[in-house]
Protein backbone atom coordinates (compact mmCIF):
# COMPACT_ATOMS: atom_id res chain seq x y z
CA UNK A 1 0.00 0.00 0.00
CA UNK A 2 3.13 2.44 -0.15
CA UNK A 3 6.58 1.97 -1.19
CA UNK A 4 8.56 2.21 2.25
CA UNK A 5 11.64 -0.18 2.33
CA UNK A 6 11.88 -3.44 4.59
CA UNK A 7 13.33 -2.47 8.08
CA UNK A 8 16.40 -4.83 8.86
CA UNK A 9 16.90 -4.50 11.76
CA UNK A 10 13.63 -5.37 13.19
CA UNK A 11 11.78 -7.00 16.35
CA UNK A 12 8.91 -7.99 14.67
CA UNK A 13 6.71 -8.30 11.51
CA UNK A 14 3.35 -6.72 12.36
CA UNK A 15 0.21 -7.87 11.74
CA UNK A 16 -3.00 -5.79 12.55
CA UNK A 17 -6.24 -7.55 12.51
CA UNK A 18 -10.02 -4.89 12.29
CA UNK A 19 -12.17 -7.67 11.28
CA UNK A 20 -10.95 -10.94 10.48
CA UNK A 21 -10.80 -12.16 13.43
CA UNK A 22 -9.68 -15.92 13.76
CA UNK A 23 -6.58 -17.74 14.09
CA UNK A 24 -6.38 -20.33 11.73
CA UNK A 25 -7.24 -20.16 7.84
CA UNK A 26 -6.34 -16.44 8.04
CA UNK A 27 -4.74 -15.44 4.57
CA UNK A 28 -3.37 -11.88 6.72
CA UNK A 29 -1.76 -14.01 9.18
CA UNK A 30 -0.24 -16.59 6.80
CA UNK A 31 1.25 -13.68 4.74
CA UNK A 32 2.78 -11.92 7.71
CA UNK A 33 4.00 -15.18 8.91
CA UNK A 34 5.68 -16.34 5.63
CA UNK A 35 7.54 -12.67 5.72
CA UNK A 36 8.16 -13.36 9.49
CA UNK A 37 9.61 -16.50 8.15
CA UNK A 38 12.17 -14.98 5.23
CA UNK A 39 13.00 -12.54 7.15
CA UNK A 40 14.08 -14.95 10.39
CA UNK A 41 11.30 -12.49 12.45
CA UNK A 42 8.83 -13.77 14.65
CA UNK A 43 5.01 -12.20 13.89
CA UNK A 44 3.11 -9.99 16.53
CA UNK A 45 -0.89 -10.11 15.70
CA UNK A 46 -2.59 -7.04 16.92
CA UNK A 47 -6.05 -6.24 17.55
CA UNK A 48 -7.30 -3.03 18.86
CA UNK A 49 -10.82 -1.79 19.62
CA UNK A 50 -12.00 1.92 20.36
CA UNK A 51 -14.93 3.29 21.94
CA UNK A 52 -16.06 5.81 18.59
CA UNK A 53 -16.03 3.85 15.50
CA UNK A 54 -19.66 3.94 14.14
CA UNK A 55 -22.22 2.08 16.26
CA UNK A 56 -20.17 1.02 18.73
CA UNK A 57 -22.19 -0.79 20.99
CA UNK A 58 -22.87 -3.29 23.71
CA UNK A 59 -23.90 -5.96 20.99
CA UNK A 60 -21.21 -5.10 18.44
CA UNK A 61 -18.64 -4.87 20.86
CA UNK A 62 -18.87 -8.19 22.64
CA UNK A 63 -19.44 -9.86 19.31
CA UNK A 64 -15.97 -8.37 18.95
CA UNK A 65 -14.07 -8.73 22.27
CA UNK A 66 -15.54 -12.72 22.04
CA UNK A 67 -14.19 -12.91 18.70
CA UNK A 68 -10.76 -11.41 20.09
CA UNK A 69 -10.23 -13.44 23.07
CA UNK A 70 -10.37 -16.40 20.52
CA UNK A 71 -8.22 -15.32 18.38
CA UNK A 72 -5.90 -14.84 20.99
CA UNK A 73 -6.07 -17.90 22.30
CA UNK A 74 -5.64 -19.68 18.81
CA UNK A 75 -2.73 -17.52 17.47
CA UNK A 76 -0.89 -18.76 20.70
CA UNK A 77 -1.67 -22.81 19.64
CA UNK A 78 -0.07 -21.64 16.33
CA UNK A 79 2.70 -20.25 18.00
CA UNK A 80 2.07 -16.65 17.53
CA UNK A 81 2.08 -13.90 19.90
CA UNK A 82 -1.74 -12.03 19.72
CA UNK A 83 -1.28 -8.44 21.96
CA UNK A 84 -5.28 -6.64 22.17
CA UNK A 85 -5.85 -3.01 23.56
CA UNK A 86 -9.42 -2.06 24.12
CA UNK A 87 -9.49 1.87 24.42
CA UNK A 88 -11.39 3.23 27.10
CA UNK A 89 -10.98 5.89 29.70
CA UNK A 90 -7.89 5.28 31.95
CA UNK A 91 -6.35 3.05 29.57
CA UNK A 92 -5.81 5.45 26.77
CA UNK A 93 -3.58 4.19 23.92
CA UNK A 94 -2.55 6.95 21.05
CA UNK A 95 -1.73 5.92 17.72
CA UNK A 96 -0.43 2.18 18.76
CA UNK A 97 -0.04 0.83 15.35
CA UNK A 98 2.48 3.36 14.44
CA UNK A 99 3.95 2.89 18.02
CA UNK A 100 3.75 -0.66 17.49
CA UNK A 101 5.03 0.04 14.20
CA UNK A 102 8.54 1.20 15.23
CA UNK A 103 9.54 -1.91 16.25
CA UNK A 104 8.49 -3.58 13.05
CA UNK A 105 10.46 -4.75 9.42
CA UNK A 106 7.02 -4.30 8.12
CA UNK A 107 2.90 -4.11 8.35
CA UNK A 108 0.32 -6.82 7.14
CA UNK A 109 -3.02 -5.54 7.41
CA UNK A 110 -6.42 -6.36 5.62
CA UNK A 111 -7.92 -5.69 2.29
CA UNK A 112 -11.43 -4.36 3.46
CA UNK A 113 -13.42 -2.41 1.12
CA UNK A 114 -15.94 -0.76 3.63
CA UNK A 115 -16.23 0.94 6.68
CA UNK A 116 -13.64 2.06 9.53
CA UNK A 117 -11.13 -0.87 8.60
CA UNK A 118 -10.40 0.85 4.67
CA UNK A 119 -10.33 4.19 5.77
CA UNK A 120 -7.77 3.30 8.73
CA UNK A 121 -5.52 1.30 6.46
CA UNK A 122 -5.14 3.28 4.24
CA UNK A 123 -4.68 6.63 6.31
CA UNK A 124 -1.88 4.29 8.38
CA UNK A 125 -0.32 3.38 4.82
CA UNK A 126 -0.11 6.95 4.33
CA UNK A 127 2.00 8.08 7.09
CA UNK A 128 4.05 5.28 8.31
CA UNK A 129 7.29 4.43 7.66
CA UNK A 130 7.09 1.02 7.14
CA UNK A 131 6.18 -1.12 4.26
CA UNK A 132 2.32 -1.67 4.47
CA UNK A 133 0.92 -4.70 2.78
CA UNK A 134 -2.93 -5.67 2.44
CA UNK A 135 -4.10 -9.35 2.48
CA UNK A 136 -7.72 -10.34 1.14
CA UNK A 137 -9.07 -11.84 4.17
CA UNK A 138 -12.73 -12.17 3.33
CA UNK A 139 -13.34 -13.62 0.21
CA UNK A 140 -12.39 -17.52 -1.33
CA UNK A 141 -10.92 -15.51 -4.32
CA UNK A 142 -8.89 -12.48 -3.61
CA UNK A 143 -10.81 -9.77 -5.67
CA UNK A 144 -7.27 -8.41 -6.67
CA UNK A 145 -6.62 -11.92 -8.93
CA UNK A 146 -10.10 -11.23 -11.02
CA UNK A 147 -8.73 -8.44 -12.55
CA UNK A 148 -9.88 -4.71 -12.89
CA UNK A 149 -12.97 -3.36 -14.50
CA UNK A 150 -15.51 -5.91 -14.16
CA UNK A 151 -18.93 -4.57 -14.82
CA UNK A 152 -21.84 -6.79 -14.36
CA UNK A 153 -22.10 -10.12 -12.26
CA UNK A 154 -22.32 -12.48 -15.07
CA UNK A 155 -18.85 -11.23 -16.28
CA UNK A 156 -17.76 -11.75 -12.72
CA UNK A 157 -19.18 -15.02 -12.30
CA UNK A 158 -17.26 -16.16 -15.59
CA UNK A 159 -13.98 -15.02 -13.97
CA UNK A 160 -14.69 -16.07 -10.57
CA UNK A 161 -16.16 -19.47 -10.83
CA UNK A 162 -12.75 -21.12 -12.46
CA UNK A 163 -10.96 -19.15 -10.31
CA UNK A 164 -12.33 -20.78 -7.57
CA UNK A 165 -10.50 -24.49 -7.21
CA UNK A 166 -7.02 -22.71 -6.97
CA UNK A 167 -8.05 -21.05 -3.56
CA UNK A 168 -10.01 -24.22 -1.49
CA UNK A 169 -6.73 -26.40 -0.59
CA UNK A 170 -4.88 -23.85 0.72
CA UNK A 171 -2.86 -24.65 4.41
CA UNK A 172 -1.71 -22.44 7.17
CA UNK A 173 2.16 -21.20 7.59
CA UNK A 174 3.72 -22.74 9.58
CA UNK A 175 6.04 -20.05 12.07
CA UNK A 176 9.70 -21.04 12.16
CA UNK A 177 10.62 -18.57 15.01
CA UNK A 178 9.32 -18.82 18.65
CA UNK A 179 6.87 -16.29 19.71
CA UNK A 180 8.01 -12.79 20.35
CA UNK A 181 7.82 -12.37 24.00
CA UNK A 182 9.56 -8.81 24.38
CA UNK A 183 9.46 -5.35 25.17
CA UNK A 184 6.10 -3.65 24.18
CA UNK A 185 5.28 -0.35 24.33
CA UNK A 186 2.10 -0.83 26.03
CA UNK A 187 0.74 -2.78 29.05
CA UNK A 188 -1.90 -5.30 26.73
CA UNK A 189 -5.46 -6.56 27.53
CA UNK A 190 -6.09 -10.19 28.70
CA UNK A 191 -9.95 -10.52 27.81
CA UNK A 192 -9.74 -13.73 30.15
CA UNK A 193 -12.06 -11.90 32.32
CA UNK A 194 -15.85 -11.12 32.60
CA UNK A 195 -16.14 -9.33 29.05
CA UNK A 196 -19.66 -7.69 30.38
CA UNK A 197 -18.02 -6.01 32.90
CA UNK A 198 -15.57 -4.66 30.78
CA UNK A 199 -17.88 -3.11 28.40
CA UNK A 200 -20.04 -1.80 30.85
CA UNK A 201 -17.38 0.72 31.51
CA UNK A 202 -17.22 2.07 28.25
CA UNK A 203 -18.63 5.39 26.32
CA UNK A 204 -20.67 3.19 24.03
CA UNK A 205 -24.34 2.77 22.93
CA UNK A 206 -25.81 0.55 26.17
CA UNK A 207 -29.09 0.68 24.72
CA UNK A 208 -28.30 -2.08 22.42
CA UNK A 209 -27.64 -5.19 24.07
CA UNK A 210 -26.03 -8.31 22.88
CA UNK A 211 -27.71 -10.75 20.34
CA UNK A 212 -29.15 -13.67 22.65
CA UNK A 213 -29.11 -15.66 19.12
CA UNK A 214 -25.41 -14.90 17.63
CA UNK A 215 -22.80 -15.75 20.59
CA UNK A 216 -19.69 -14.25 20.14
CA UNK A 217 -16.76 -16.73 19.44
CA UNK A 218 -14.74 -19.26 17.77
CA UNK A 219 -16.93 -22.10 19.29
CA UNK A 220 -20.42 -20.94 18.19
CA UNK A 221 -19.16 -19.75 14.67
CA UNK A 222 -18.36 -23.50 14.75
CA UNK A 223 -21.69 -24.59 15.88
CA UNK A 224 -23.26 -22.26 13.36
CA UNK A 225 -21.31 -24.06 10.29
CA UNK A 226 -22.20 -27.74 11.36
CA UNK A 227 -25.76 -26.81 11.63
CA UNK A 228 -25.45 -25.12 8.43
CA UNK A 229 -24.33 -28.80 6.90
CA UNK A 230 -26.71 -31.21 9.02
CA UNK A 231 -29.81 -29.13 8.99
CA UNK A 232 -29.59 -26.19 6.48
CA UNK A 233 -27.78 -27.65 3.69
CA UNK A 234 -29.68 -30.66 2.79
CA UNK A 235 -32.77 -28.59 1.85
CA UNK A 236 -31.15 -25.25 1.03
CA UNK A 237 -32.32 -24.18 -2.42
CA UNK A 238 -35.34 -24.94 -1.56
CA UNK A 239 -35.95 -23.98 2.23
CA UNK A 240 -33.89 -20.77 1.83
CA UNK A 241 -36.69 -18.15 0.70
CA UNK A 242 -38.60 -19.04 3.94
CA UNK A 243 -38.39 -16.83 6.97
CA UNK A 244 -40.80 -18.75 8.73
CA UNK A 245 -38.36 -21.80 9.28
CA UNK A 246 -35.90 -22.05 11.71
CA UNK A 247 -33.64 -23.99 9.47
CA UNK A 248 -33.94 -22.52 6.09
CA UNK A 249 -30.60 -20.47 6.53
CA UNK A 250 -27.40 -20.59 7.94
CA UNK A 251 -27.11 -17.86 10.36
CA UNK A 252 -23.31 -17.28 9.39
CA UNK A 253 -23.48 -14.00 7.91
CA UNK A 254 -22.29 -12.55 11.73
CA UNK A 255 -19.39 -15.05 11.92
CA UNK A 256 -18.66 -13.94 8.29
CA UNK A 257 -18.49 -10.56 8.38
CA UNK A 258 -16.52 -10.41 11.74
CA UNK A 259 -14.13 -13.20 9.62
CA UNK A 260 -14.67 -15.47 13.10
CA UNK A 261 -15.49 -17.72 10.22
CA UNK A 262 -13.76 -17.46 6.33
CA UNK A 263 -15.75 -18.48 3.29
CA UNK A 264 -12.58 -21.19 2.27
CA UNK A 265 -13.51 -23.58 5.38
CA UNK A 266 -16.91 -22.81 4.94
CA UNK A 267 -16.67 -24.23 1.56
CA UNK A 268 -14.35 -27.32 2.29
CA UNK A 269 -17.04 -27.70 4.73
CA UNK A 270 -19.87 -27.73 2.12
CA UNK A 271 -17.79 -30.13 -0.25
CA UNK A 272 -17.48 -32.89 2.39
CA UNK A 273 -20.90 -33.02 2.99
CA UNK A 274 -21.68 -33.00 -0.82
CA UNK A 275 -19.25 -36.26 -1.05
CA UNK A 276 -20.69 -37.82 1.29
CA UNK A 277 -18.16 -37.10 4.52
CA UNK A 278 -18.49 -33.92 6.56
CA UNK A 279 -21.95 -35.68 8.31
CA UNK A 280 -24.01 -33.86 5.87
CA UNK A 281 -27.63 -34.10 5.64
CA UNK A 282 -29.96 -35.20 7.94
CA UNK A 283 -29.38 -38.93 8.08
CA UNK A 284 -25.59 -38.19 7.42
CA UNK A 285 -25.43 -38.81 3.64
CA UNK A 286 -24.92 -37.15 0.61
CA UNK A 287 -26.28 -33.16 0.44
CA UNK A 288 -27.36 -32.70 -3.25
CA UNK A 289 -25.77 -30.60 -6.19
CA UNK A 290 -29.01 -28.51 -6.49
CA UNK A 291 -28.52 -27.14 -2.46
CA UNK A 292 -24.85 -26.89 -2.57
CA UNK A 293 -24.54 -25.07 -5.48
CA UNK A 294 -27.37 -22.65 -4.34
CA UNK A 295 -25.72 -22.27 -1.50
CA UNK A 296 -22.14 -21.23 -3.15
CA UNK A 297 -23.96 -18.87 -5.47
CA UNK A 298 -24.81 -17.17 -2.39
CA UNK A 299 -21.68 -17.22 -0.15
CA UNK A 300 -19.42 -16.55 -3.11
CA UNK A 301 -21.32 -15.74 -6.53
CA UNK A 302 -23.26 -12.90 -4.41
CA UNK A 303 -20.96 -12.20 -1.26
CA UNK A 304 -17.92 -11.73 -3.15
CA UNK A 305 -19.51 -10.17 -6.20
CA UNK A 306 -20.50 -7.07 -3.60
CA UNK A 307 -17.04 -7.21 -2.21
CA UNK A 308 -15.47 -7.20 -5.91
CA UNK A 309 -17.90 -3.99 -6.23
CA UNK A 310 -17.02 -2.29 -3.10
CA UNK A 311 -13.63 -2.46 -4.53
CA UNK A 312 -13.73 -0.09 -6.91
CA UNK A 313 -16.21 2.58 -5.25
CA UNK A 314 -15.06 5.20 -3.71
CA UNK A 315 -17.35 5.70 -1.27
CA UNK A 316 -19.48 2.11 -0.97
CA UNK A 317 -21.57 3.25 1.19
CA UNK A 318 -22.47 6.28 -0.51
CA UNK A 319 -26.57 7.20 -2.10
CA UNK A 320 -24.16 7.79 -5.61
CA UNK A 321 -23.85 3.98 -6.03
CA UNK A 322 -27.41 3.61 -6.51
CA UNK A 323 -27.80 2.88 -10.37
CA UNK A 324 -28.32 6.42 -12.40
CA UNK A 325 -31.69 5.46 -13.76
CA UNK A 326 -32.90 4.39 -10.48
CA UNK A 327 -32.13 7.43 -8.72
CA UNK A 328 -33.40 9.86 -11.42
CA UNK A 329 -36.84 8.62 -11.63
CA UNK A 330 -36.66 8.37 -7.44
CA UNK A 331 -36.02 12.37 -7.88
CA UNK A 332 -38.82 12.71 -10.41
CA UNK A 333 -40.94 11.20 -7.67
CA UNK A 334 -39.66 13.15 -5.04
CA UNK A 335 -42.49 15.77 -4.01
CA UNK A 336 -44.78 12.96 -4.71
CA UNK A 337 -47.42 12.35 -1.40
CA UNK A 338 -46.16 10.10 0.78
CA UNK A 339 -48.99 8.35 3.37
CA UNK A 340 -46.83 5.93 4.68
CA UNK A 341 -44.07 7.86 5.87
CA UNK A 342 -42.90 7.20 9.77
CA UNK A 343 -40.77 9.21 12.20
CA UNK A 344 -37.15 7.77 13.12
CA UNK A 345 -38.57 6.59 16.19
CA UNK A 346 -41.39 4.58 14.86
CA UNK A 347 -38.96 3.17 12.33
CA UNK A 348 -36.02 2.55 14.61
CA UNK A 349 -38.48 0.59 17.34
CA UNK A 350 -40.38 -0.99 14.80
CA UNK A 351 -43.64 0.68 15.88
CA UNK A 352 -45.07 1.79 12.46
CA UNK A 353 -48.12 0.91 10.98
CA UNK A 354 -46.94 -1.73 9.10
CA UNK A 355 -46.53 -5.09 10.93
CA UNK A 356 -44.34 -6.94 8.23
CA UNK A 357 -42.78 -4.08 8.29
CA UNK A 358 -42.44 -4.40 11.98
CA UNK A 359 -41.43 -7.57 11.86
CA UNK A 360 -38.58 -7.36 10.00
CA UNK A 361 -36.98 -4.54 11.84
CA UNK A 362 -38.30 -6.65 15.16
CA UNK A 363 -35.81 -9.15 13.91
CA UNK A 364 -33.10 -6.91 13.43
CA UNK A 365 -34.14 -5.18 16.80
CA UNK A 366 -33.67 -8.39 18.43
CA UNK A 367 -31.46 -11.04 17.48
CA UNK A 368 -28.71 -8.55 14.99
CA UNK A 369 -29.72 -10.28 12.15
CA UNK A 370 -32.63 -10.48 9.37
CA UNK A 371 -33.48 -13.30 7.30
CA UNK A 372 -32.68 -12.69 3.39
CA UNK A 373 -36.33 -12.44 2.01
CA UNK A 374 -37.30 -10.20 4.89
CA UNK A 375 -34.44 -7.86 4.19
CA UNK A 376 -36.38 -7.35 0.53
CA UNK A 377 -39.04 -6.15 1.81
CA UNK A 378 -37.33 -4.01 4.99
CA UNK A 379 -35.45 -1.91 2.12
CA UNK A 380 -38.17 -1.54 -0.66
CA UNK A 381 -40.68 -0.58 1.93
CA UNK A 382 -38.43 2.24 3.34
CA UNK A 383 -38.21 4.23 0.07
CA UNK A 384 -41.85 5.43 0.84
CA UNK A 385 -41.70 5.53 4.78
CA UNK A 386 -38.96 8.49 4.67
CA UNK A 387 -39.78 12.07 3.55
CA UNK A 388 -36.94 11.49 0.01
CA UNK A 389 -34.89 8.75 -1.63
CA UNK A 390 -32.01 10.19 -0.04
CA UNK A 391 -33.19 10.31 3.67
CA UNK A 392 -34.39 6.56 2.37
CA UNK A 393 -31.02 5.41 1.29
CA UNK A 394 -29.51 7.38 4.89
CA UNK A 395 -31.90 5.28 6.92
CA UNK A 396 -32.13 1.80 5.02
CA UNK A 397 -28.14 2.16 5.84
CA UNK A 398 -28.41 3.37 9.45
CA UNK A 399 -30.51 0.76 10.89
CA UNK A 400 -28.66 -1.87 9.11
CA UNK A 401 -25.61 -0.79 9.92
CA UNK A 402 -26.12 0.11 13.63
CA UNK A 403 -28.39 -2.68 14.44
CA UNK A 404 -27.46 -6.03 12.81
CA UNK A 405 -24.40 -7.84 13.35
CA UNK A 406 -23.38 -8.11 9.64
CA UNK A 407 -23.74 -4.88 8.76
CA UNK A 408 -21.01 -1.95 7.67
CA UNK A 409 -20.55 -4.80 4.96
CA UNK A 410 -19.77 -4.48 1.29
CA UNK A 411 -23.08 -6.94 0.97
CA UNK A 412 -24.89 -3.90 3.45
CA UNK A 413 -24.58 -1.66 0.61
CA UNK A 414 -24.86 -3.80 -2.44
CA UNK A 415 -28.09 -5.12 -2.24
CA UNK A 416 -29.32 -2.24 -0.39
CA UNK A 417 -28.55 -0.01 -3.63
CA UNK A 418 -29.88 -3.66 -5.16
CA UNK A 419 -33.27 -2.86 -3.85
CA UNK A 420 -32.96 0.84 -4.72
CA UNK A 421 -31.96 -0.06 -8.35
CA UNK A 422 -31.83 -3.61 -9.88
CA UNK A 423 -34.29 -4.20 -12.64
CA UNK A 424 -36.48 -1.17 -13.57
CA UNK A 425 -40.38 -2.14 -12.81
CA UNK A 426 -43.29 -2.57 -15.36
CA UNK A 427 -44.78 0.48 -14.95
CA UNK A 428 -44.49 3.84 -13.44
CA UNK A 429 -45.52 4.26 -9.58
CA UNK A 430 -45.98 6.92 -6.84
CA UNK A 431 -42.83 7.55 -5.16
CA UNK A 432 -40.78 4.89 -6.81
CA UNK A 433 -41.17 5.53 -10.39
CA UNK A 434 -39.88 2.98 -12.21
CA UNK A 435 -38.09 1.08 -9.18
CA UNK A 436 -39.95 -1.85 -8.65
CA UNK A 437 -41.51 -2.24 -5.32
CA UNK A 438 -42.29 -5.45 -3.37
CA UNK A 439 -44.91 -6.78 -1.34
CA UNK A 440 -44.71 -9.11 2.06
CA UNK A 441 -46.97 -12.16 -0.02
CA UNK A 442 -43.72 -14.15 0.07
CA UNK A 443 -44.09 -14.89 3.79
CA UNK A 444 -47.36 -14.07 4.32
CA UNK A 445 -48.36 -16.71 1.80
CA UNK A 446 -46.73 -19.17 3.66
CA UNK A 447 -48.24 -22.07 5.77
CA UNK A 448 -48.96 -19.94 9.30
CA UNK A 449 -47.39 -17.07 7.41
CA UNK A 450 -49.69 -14.91 8.88
CA UNK A 451 -49.56 -15.72 12.54
CA UNK A 452 -45.30 -15.83 12.18
CA UNK A 453 -45.72 -12.23 11.07
CA UNK A 454 -48.01 -10.91 13.71
CA UNK A 455 -45.71 -12.92 16.30
CA UNK A 456 -42.33 -11.46 15.02
CA UNK A 457 -43.96 -7.92 14.51
CA UNK A 458 -44.97 -8.07 18.47
CA UNK A 459 -41.56 -9.44 20.38
CA UNK A 460 -40.04 -7.87 22.56
CA UNK A 461 -37.25 -5.60 21.68
CA UNK A 462 -34.51 -3.41 23.59
CA UNK A 463 -35.55 0.02 23.66
CA UNK A 464 -32.72 1.57 21.86
CA UNK A 465 -31.88 5.55 22.23
CA UNK A 466 -32.90 7.36 18.91
CA UNK A 467 -30.91 9.98 17.19
CA UNK A 468 -32.97 13.36 16.71
CA UNK A 469 -31.64 12.68 12.47
CA UNK A 470 -30.54 10.16 10.42
CA UNK A 471 -26.58 10.37 10.90
CA UNK A 472 -25.28 10.60 7.26
CA UNK A 473 -21.57 10.71 7.91
CA UNK A 474 -20.78 7.45 9.35
CA UNK A 475 -16.76 7.39 9.01
CA UNK A 476 -13.35 7.91 10.82
CA UNK A 477 -11.86 9.48 7.61
CA UNK A 478 -9.88 11.69 9.66
C1 LIG B 1 -31.61 -5.00 1.91
C2 LIG B 1 -30.59 -6.06 2.21
C3 LIG B 1 -29.58 -5.79 3.11
C4 LIG B 1 -28.60 -6.76 3.38
N1 LIG B 1 -27.60 -6.45 4.28
C5 LIG B 1 -26.62 -7.37 4.51
C6 LIG B 1 -25.58 -7.07 5.43
O1 LIG B 1 -25.55 -5.99 6.04
N2 LIG B 1 -24.60 -8.00 5.61
C7 LIG B 1 -24.63 -9.20 4.98
O2 LIG B 1 -23.72 -10.00 5.18
N3 LIG B 1 -25.61 -9.51 4.10
C8 LIG B 1 -26.61 -8.64 3.87
N4 LIG B 1 -27.62 -8.95 3.01
C9 LIG B 1 -27.56 -10.24 2.27
C10 LIG B 1 -28.31 -11.40 2.95
O3 LIG B 1 -29.59 -10.99 3.31
C11 LIG B 1 -27.58 -11.91 4.18
O4 LIG B 1 -26.23 -12.18 3.88
C12 LIG B 1 -28.21 -13.20 4.67
O5 LIG B 1 -29.58 -12.99 4.94
C13 LIG B 1 -27.50 -13.66 5.91
O6 LIG B 1 -28.16 -14.75 6.48
P1 LIG B 1 -27.57 -16.20 6.37
O7 LIG B 1 -26.14 -16.19 6.79
O8 LIG B 1 -28.48 -17.11 7.10
O9 LIG B 1 -27.67 -16.48 4.82
P2 LIG B 1 -27.64 -17.84 4.00
O10 LIG B 1 -28.83 -17.91 3.15
O11 LIG B 1 -27.36 -19.00 4.88
O12 LIG B 1 -26.42 -17.62 3.01
C14 LIG B 1 -25.08 -18.02 3.34
C15 LIG B 1 -24.17 -16.83 3.15
O13 LIG B 1 -24.22 -16.37 1.80
C16 LIG B 1 -24.09 -14.96 1.75
N5 LIG B 1 -25.29 -14.37 1.19
C17 LIG B 1 -26.55 -14.85 1.20
N6 LIG B 1 -27.38 -14.02 0.54
C18 LIG B 1 -26.63 -12.97 0.13
C19 LIG B 1 -26.91 -11.79 -0.58
N7 LIG B 1 -28.13 -11.46 -1.00
N8 LIG B 1 -25.89 -10.94 -0.81
C20 LIG B 1 -24.65 -11.22 -0.40
N9 LIG B 1 -24.32 -12.33 0.28
C21 LIG B 1 -25.31 -13.20 0.54
C22 LIG B 1 -23.93 -14.50 3.19
O14 LIG B 1 -22.57 -14.38 3.48
C23 LIG B 1 -24.55 -15.63 3.99
O15 LIG B 1 -24.06 -15.73 5.30
C24 LIG B 1 -28.64 -8.01 2.73
C25 LIG B 1 -29.67 -8.28 1.83
C26 LIG B 1 -30.64 -7.32 1.58
C27 LIG B 1 -31.72 -7.63 0.61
Amino acid sequence: MNDRPIVTDARYVLCWLQQALRARDNPVIDAAVRLGNALGLPVLVYHGVREDYPYASDRLHQFILGASRDLAAGCRERGLACVRHVDRDGHREKGLVYRLGADAAALVLEDQPTFVARWQSERVASRITIPVYAVDAACLVPPTVLGDGIAGRSGFLGRHEPARAAWIDAEDEQAKIAPYDAALPFTPDSLDGDLDALIATLDIDHSLPPSPAFPAGRGAAEARLQRLIRDVLPGYATTRNDATRREGASGLSPYLHFGVLGPREVMRAVAAAQSGGGGGGKGGGQVGARHATKFADELLGWREWFQYQARGLAAPERYDRVAGWARATLADHADDPRPDIESLASLLRGETRDQSWNACQRQFLRFGWMHNNLRMYWAKRIIAMTPDPETAWATACYLNDRLSLDGRDPSTYGNIAAMFGGAPGDCERPVYGRVATRGDGSTRARDGGDAWLARAASRPVPAVTVPADVPRERYLRD
